[in-house]
């Protein structure tokens, strides 16, 4: 049955309500005397650490630099250089492993459950907050909130039912509930735009490529001047993997520029121009080297059969000759001089019409939420409302690609979870 009081009352059981809870449990040791009551609207908690990362789960990035780890945030950056030196990268694969599940770093850096299943995330986060005494209750949504007289809350449930808290911590990541009850405890909200986007290029010349991977390729964002217009987040240039899509582009260096360019693109209503160095940054100096050796030592072979390097598709070396109206039957020693240029610039400055956003992302987040400037981010703690705290997505702080949006729920959460139990003396 629904308590109608705990000492501390969590709305959301996501990763980041989910630590918030244990953390609070744990570090008080069951001296909460109204326990710590986790509330999720929907049947099955943590849905989105299920369907993370391919049902694998990326749950951290091997970045163990607070210094470091802090740039791969667009939006949060450097304010979370504090949170992040109490508890980063390190700490999330020392939780895990006292809580049995152990972290394997994979050659890019992303972090995964040893058991490579994203429902091993699932279940230690179940098994730790049962161990913990968190009181979970599932199909209970937090509707809206009131600051009580004399200290607390008062919770209504959408189900009419109430719960007062001493405490109350809403983690419910990008939901307009949670903006709403966030609102009326006095919060602003920078608006909500979706980050960590695929591309979809205009009559996409690439269809035929559909499955081409390269790395490194090094994506330039050019965005046309807009009056009023926020500045994008730098940088505005990206390098890494890259995969050719049916509409577009996609990969990790394609989602790291989205994420920092998401709110520009959105407001150019993800229309720009995009230039394609399909080199990955090689020097002009380099590349006409490389075409002075070509035609002496491949004299006799066709363009289209010998490529620059052995990692360039042959498609796209196909496609990047037609791009610069070079004819792929002719012989290496035949290449004329003023073609050459052309060919430099299919390879290392292509230009695409960005048309979209694509169907859906591989690691979608929304950037906006609480602004960081009205928490107190050493603790979590509402600057405006004491006794409030705000941990994970639903604040304005969104990673790129790899493993880092989980990071912050750990560390946001974490940190909630050890004010709550230091203030647990005042419940
Ligand atoms: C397909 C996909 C794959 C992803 N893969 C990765 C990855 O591999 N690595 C990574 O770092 N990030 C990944 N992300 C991003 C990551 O999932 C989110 O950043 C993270 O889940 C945010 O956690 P949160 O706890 O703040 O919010 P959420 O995970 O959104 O959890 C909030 C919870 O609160 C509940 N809730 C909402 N409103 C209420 C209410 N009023 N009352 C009660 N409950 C409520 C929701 O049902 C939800 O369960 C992925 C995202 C998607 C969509």
């Amino acid at each position: 049955m629904l308590p109608s009081r705990a000492s501390v009352v969590v709305v959301g059981g996501g990763p980041a309500g989910f630590m918030a809870a244990i953390a609070a449990a744990e570090a008080a040791g069951g001296a909460f005397p109204g326990g710590v009551l986790l509330l999720e609207s929907t049947p099955e908690p943590l849905h989105k650490v299920l369907i993370s990362g391919g049902g694998r789960c990326n749950v951290t990035h091997a970045c163990w630099d607070p210094r470091l780890l802090v740039d791969h945030y667009p939006r949060g950056g450097k304010a979370l250089r504090g949170p992040f030196s109490r508890f980063a990268t390190g700490d999330t694969v020392a939780w895990f492993l006292a809580h049995g599940l152990q972290l394997l770093e994979e050659p890019d850096g992303r972090l995964f459950p040893r058991t490579n299943r994203s429902s091993s995330v699932v279940d230690t986060l179940r098994q730790a907050a049962l161990a913990a005494g968190v009181m979970l209750h599932t199909a209970q949504a937090g509707q809206a909130a009131e600051a009580l007289p004399g200290g607390g809350f008062r919770l209504r449930l959408r189900s009419g039912a109430e719960v007062v808290a001493d405490r109350l911590v809403l983690a419910t990541g990008s939901h307009p509930s949670g903006h709403r009850i966030a609102a009326s405890l006095g919060h602003g909200l920078v608006a909500p735009v979706p980050s960590l986007f695929t591309l979809t290029l205009d009559d996409h010349p690439l269809v035929e490529l559909a499955g081409v991977a390269m790395d490194p390729v090094q994506l330039e964002l050019l965005l046309t001047p807009l009056a009023g217009a926020t500045p994008a987040a730098k940088p505005l240039r990206q390098r890494g993997p890259v995969l050719i899509t049916h509409w577009g582009l996609s990969g990790p260096a394609t989602l790291r520029l989205t994420a920092f360019a998401a709110r520009a693109l959105r407001e150019r209503r993800y229309r720009a121009e995009l230039r394609v160095d399909w080199t990955g940054g090689r020097k002009p100096a380099d590349l006409e080297g490389w075409l002075t050796d070509a035609r002496r030592e491949q004299a006799r072979r066709q363009l289209g059969n010998w490529r620059p390097w052995p990692e360039l598709s042959r498609r796209l070396w196909l496609h990047l000759l037609a791009l610069g109206g070079v004819d792929a039957t002719l012989r290496w020693a035949d290449l004329p001089r003023r073609c050459e240029q052309a060919l430099i610039t299919a390879l290392r400055d292509s230009r695409y019409r960005i048309s979209g956003r694509g169907p859906f992302g591989e690691e979608f987040v929304t950037a906006g939420g609480i602004p960081l400037a009205e928490v107190n981010l050493a603790s979590m703690e509402s600057r405006l409302q004491p006794g409030l705290f705000l941990v994970g997505e639903l604040l304005d702080v969104d990673g790129v690609t790899g493993g880092f949006n989980f990071q912050h729920c750990w560390s946001s959460g974490w940190l909630a979870g050890q004010a709550l139990a230091a203030q647990r003396t005042c419940s």
